[in-house]
């Protein structure tokens, strides 16, 4: 049985300049780890034996109507402009179209070097493949946009790195597109204006069909991003690398590198190795957002007749931008509270709380679940540091109609903690894929209290808190 593929590829149709055509790097014994039977059916991928699964989502075997490619972009990392990126280690197998008339990529991750890898393998390891797989399912169920993960596969072959020989693996990416802030930086920065209308024609076309004008796409991302972040903040999550080149156009949550979710609540929280002067920390991320916008602004203002007047009213859409993020932010974080529609004046309550858990050495899940059935005190260090804040409280949600459905909704009891991501990754490369498919079973289903699974709420002991998390 041959896997069917229903590929309608249209970034292939693209002028050549926005990608090189390119195969995945053959690997020596592929076996598959893990297929996402729900997400297959969405795409409508019929199921196929193993074998056959692994051969084409290990990169050995090109489907039919595949047009690999890997695409090219640029990029701010870290504040620093590189005027060409690009996949290093991705191909765009090609596109879908879903059984809700989306358009969907299909994208493998670590099959190979391209002509955009620099000084990378063009690989990928077991260890990020699955940190991937796990955290962006998750996402997903916690409700947040996010790219999703199709398959795993073992390549059977060793990735080299810091640490020594470690198992290769291919991830397969579903994204509602690749498009990034850096491409538009890449025509941008070329001054290359047929393909920067070219690829405005296409975003708008893809994502943004009612757009009239690059300022109206620009408000729409900016719209998209606020409520992307905003909803990062209100689950601890820290995406860890807000480079230009991994803020998404659609407002996905893209590019799971060195990414996690905070246990103990501090607003400066920063995880990735790399990250050394917390660029990319947890409250920093509404921030840097907002300069991603400004350096998307920047690439669209070529596109306009009179940019002098572009700037103005760029620039505006620009600066009005943390208010928005404000206003998610505030919504998010009062349904957390129980509040079905916080306003202005219920912001100080949330801060009062928040400021009380740094104190209080809170953990920022296991408070805002507590809040539902009593145990939230029990996570400060001093509970009296909570019990004083409980009232004013009590008395804001008196005025509600069902606080406690309104949390039980916006409050996961589980998230992918990050000492359990590595834990199970070391099982993982011990040939254990058990505590795999448990995390996954039960990041299914957050908001659900799961009895058995109580372990999995619990956070890090001393010695099991992982202070870092590398890029793989
Ligand atoms: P990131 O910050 O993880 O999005 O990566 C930045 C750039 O480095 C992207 O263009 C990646 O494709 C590329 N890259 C990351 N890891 C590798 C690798 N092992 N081999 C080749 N390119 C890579
Ligand atoms: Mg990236
Ligand atoms: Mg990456």
């Amino acid at each position: 049985m041959t896997l069917v593929i229903p590929f309608q590829n249209s970034y292939a149709d693209l002028p050549a300049r926005f990608y090189t055509r390119q195969t995945a790097l053959h690997v020596r014994a592929p076996r598959l780890i893990r297929f996402n039977r729900d997400l297959a059916a969405e795409l409508g991928i019929a199921e196929v034996p193993d074998p056959e699964l692994a051969d084409v989502f290990s990169g050995n075997q090109v489907p039919e109507g595949a047009t690999p490619l890997a695409q090219v972009y640029a990029g701010h990392q870290f504040g620093g402009f590189s005027p060409q990126l690009g996949d290093g280690r991705a191909l765009l197998l090609g596109e879908v179209i879903d059984r809700n008339g989306q358009r969907r990529d299909i994208q493998l991750k670590g099959s190979g070097p391209t002509p955009y890898s620099r000084m990378g393998d063009g690989r990928a390891w077991l260890g990020p493949v699955l940190r991937e797989y796990v955290v962006s399912e998750a996402m997903h169920a916690l409700g947040l946009p996010t790219t999703r993960a199709l398959a795993a596969v073992e390549t059977g072959e060793q990735v080299y790195r810091e640490a020594g020989g470690l198992p290769g693996a291919v991830l397969t990416r579903v994204a509602s597109s690749h498009l990034r802030v850096g491409t538009f930086q890449f025509f941008a920065a070329r001054r290359d204006l047929d393909g920067l209308r070219t690829l405005y024609d296409y975003t708008v076309a893809r994502h943004y069909p009612h757009v009239e004008s690059p300022a109206h796409l620009l408000a729409e991302v900016i719209r998209a991003q606020a409520r992307l972040v905003a909803g990062w903040l209100s689950i601890g999550f820290i995406h860890g690398v807000m480079n230009t080149d991994n803020t998404a156009i659609s407002g996905e949550t893209i590019d799971y590198g060195p990414c996690a979710f905070m246990d103990t609540y501090h607003p400066q929280t920063v995880f990735s190795s790399i990250d050394a002067r917390g660029r990319y920390a947890y409250d920093n991320q509404a921030h840097v957002i907002v300069w991603n916008m400004a350096q998307l602004a920047t690439a669209l203002v070529p596109l306009m007749p009179d940019q002098d007047e572009a700037i103005e009213d760029f620039t505006a859409l620009v600066h009005a931008m943390p208010d928005q993020i404000e206003v998610e932010w505030r919504r998010a974080f009062g349904r957390k509270i129980g509040l079905a529609e916080a306003t202005a004046q219920d912001a100080p309550l949330i801060a009062d709380l928040l400021a009380r858990m740094v104190e209080g050495r809170a953990d920022f899940t296991n408070t805002f679940r507590g809040l539902i059935d009593g145990t939230a005190r029990d996570q400060f260090l001093d509970r009296a540091t909570f019990d004083t804040w409980e009232p004013l409280w009590r008395a804001r949600i008196a005025q509600e109609a069902d606080p406690e459905a309104v949390m039980r909704a916006a409050n996961p009891a589980f998230i992918p903690r990050n000492h359990r991501v590595e834990q199970m990754i070391e099982a993982a490369v011990a040939g254990d894929y058990a505590p795999f498919e448990r995390l996954l079973d039960v990041l299914a289903r957050p908001y659900i209290d799961q009895p058995d699974a109580a372990d999995l709420k619990r956070p890090p002991t001393p010695s099991e808190v992982v202070e870092n998390t590398f890029c793989g």
